[in-house]
């Protein structure tokens, strides 16, 4: 047989430069007989199999075949040599000396001699192996996203359209290739589809875009997706056309719309709730007022009768306090109400901040039947802060009132008032029962009592009104407690010193001004 490329032939003169030029070939440049021996291999065998081309030659080209290509390999190679056909093209595995697997496209003709014999079959290999990863790569992964993924062209027709189409939409590529989408847009979403496709020309570049839009499925519903959108640039950062990522969001629509629809009906129970809370607490008073009036005209009239006057006070006593209970319940409720119904606002207002606190000290002072006095020790400059004296009073009230209320029996609670810069703290301190860890999270939850406050009259609400007051300055509200050892809670609110400079007026009454 004759190699073609020996350059020791008689009529090798020309070609010892096509040897040349084989040898500089990236591909692997064949030659077998008609047995499937190989006959001639050039230098890039070596460089992709890792054989060497002495240790071959001689040897059938199947026996470096992957195994399962050996039945196709033959199927090519037999017509050839049949001179049934007079090339073939195929792509193909071998496998190289250290075990590894290659992809190549091979490319075969048919060899004859000048007498028109068969004398094998000569053509070349070319290593496709990362080209066919990053196919398969790619069609694994357009088999298999869930998502659709489509390349379109600058009018917004299809270009691709992933195989997920038909599970998402029962159309197959091709029913959409080449197509505007628009005429599968839902009537109403048409007009908003066209401005967002304008404006992604427009500014398009680097910005990706979400919308959300109803899509004609084959059987003629339409079906929710959101789509992300994103230009496609040349080199020359012209537009070509843009990709898009959609998924069905036919679930999460069903969802949004059942949060919605619950929500407003919450909206209008709450609104209910308030209604009738407020009315029902309104109904409450006037009944109350009676009763009292009743009970003071009772105590009067025994105080005519020396005698039963001991025992009717006992209870007449007791029936009012029972009363003031129950209207600071009703006043706590209605507060939440109004709390509730967004119909509270701040009026802030230039306050003596020093004078409220003592005030407000003074009114829960005289209540305490232990007789336990409160210090309040200030630090900073007093000044005129702005705040609602109304709903700062409540604040302060309401932590005051608890921290004597939960350290009975123990040191009396402590203020401290402190002007920063621009703000204003006040912190309650006491040394009473503490509130146990695993309520802390919840006391400023209405109605929450914490467990150790069986004994302990209270409601719950007043912390809950305490926070929502003191967030309506844009303030807040935090404490540290510690069970059995006891409480700190720190209110904060914003106020600058241009408020008001009166500091003259401020009248400290004789608190300690102290560093702490
Ligand atoms: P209450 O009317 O029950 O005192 P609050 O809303 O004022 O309602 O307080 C909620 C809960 O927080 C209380 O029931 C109590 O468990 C806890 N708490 C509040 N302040 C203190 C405090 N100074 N020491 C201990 N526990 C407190």
């Amino acid at each position: 047989m004759i190699n073609y490329f020996d350059t020791d032939r008689e009529d090798s003169g020309n070609f010892k430069q096509y040897k040349n030029l084989i040898e500089a070939i990236n591909d692997i440049v064949f030659q077998v007989d008609v047995k499937g021996n190989w006959s001639f291999l050039n230098n890039s065998w070596k460089k992709e199999m890792g054989y060497e081309v002495s240790e071959v030659l001689g040897k059938p080209f199947f026996s470096y075949l992957h195994p399962d290509d050996v039945e196709t390999n033959f199927k090519f190679f037999q017509p050839l040599i049949e001179q049934k056909k007079e090339y073939c093209s195929h792509e193909t595995r071998y496998i190289t000396k250290s075990g590894k697997v290659l992809w190549f496209k091979v490319f075969a003709i048919l060899l004859k001699d000048e007498t028109g014999n068969v004398e094998g079959v000569t053509g070349t290999f070319q290593n496709i192996s990362s080209e066919k990863h990053n196919r398969d790569f790619i069609k694994l992964l357009s088999e298999n996203i869930n998502d659709l993924v489509c390349l379109h062209e600058i009018d917004g027709s299809y270009k691709y359209v992933s195989p997920s189409i038909t599970a998402i939409t029962g159309y197959s590529a091709e029913d959409l290739i080449g197509k505007n989408p628009v005429s599968f847009f839902h009537p109403g979403d048409v007009k908003m589809m066209s401005e967002n496709h304008h404006k992604l020309m427009d500014h398009g570049s680097n910005n990706e875009y979400y919308i959300n839009y109803r899509f004609r499925i084959k059987n003629g519903t339409y079906k929710w997706f959101e789509t992300s959108t994103k230009m496609i640039l040349d080199e020359d950062g012209k537009t070509t056309g843009f990709i898009a990522s959609s998924r069905g969001i036919d679930n999460r629509k069903k969802t949004e719309e059942l949060i919605l629809k619950s929500l407003q009906k919450e909206r209008e129970l709450n609104q209910l709730k308030s209604n009738f809370v407020s009315l029902t607490s309104h109904e409450f008073r006037t009944p109350l007022a009676c009763i009292r009036s009743s009970v003071e005209l009772t105590e009067i009239y025994a105080s005519k009768s020396g005698n039963v006057l001991p025992y009717v006070l006992k209870h007449t006593q007791n029936i009012l306090s029972e009363i003031d209970r129950l209207s600071s319940l009703i006043d706590k409720v209605l507060t939440v109400s109004k709390i509730e119904s967004q119909g509270l606002t701040c009026r802030k207002e230039p306050i003596d901040l020093v004078a409220l606190l003592d005030e407000n000290v003074n009114n829960i002072e005289k209540i305490q039947k232990d007789k336990r006095a409160v210090t309040i020790e200030i630090e900073g400059t007093p000044r005129l802060v702005m705040a609602d004296p109304l709903l700062l009073s409540h604040a302060v009230t309401n932590l005051i009132s608890n921290a004597f209320k939960y350290s009975i029996g123990r040191h009396q609670p402590i203020i401290y008032l402190t002007f920063n810069k621009s703000s204003f703290t006040i912190m309650v301190k006491d040394f009473g029962i503490g509130v146990p860890g695993k309520d802390q999270k919840k006391i400023f939850t209405a109605f929450h009592r914490a467990e150790n406050t069986h004994n302990i009259e209270g409601t719950g609400l007043g912390l809950f009104i305490t926070k929502k007051f003191i967030e309506l300055h844009k303030g807040t509200i935090t404490f540290n407690s510690v069970e059995q050892k006891g409480s700190e809670f720190t209110i904060k609110i914003n106020s600058s010193p241009k408020a008001s400079n009166l500091t003259s007026n401020v009248n400290i009454l004789g608190h300690s001004l102290v560093n702490f």
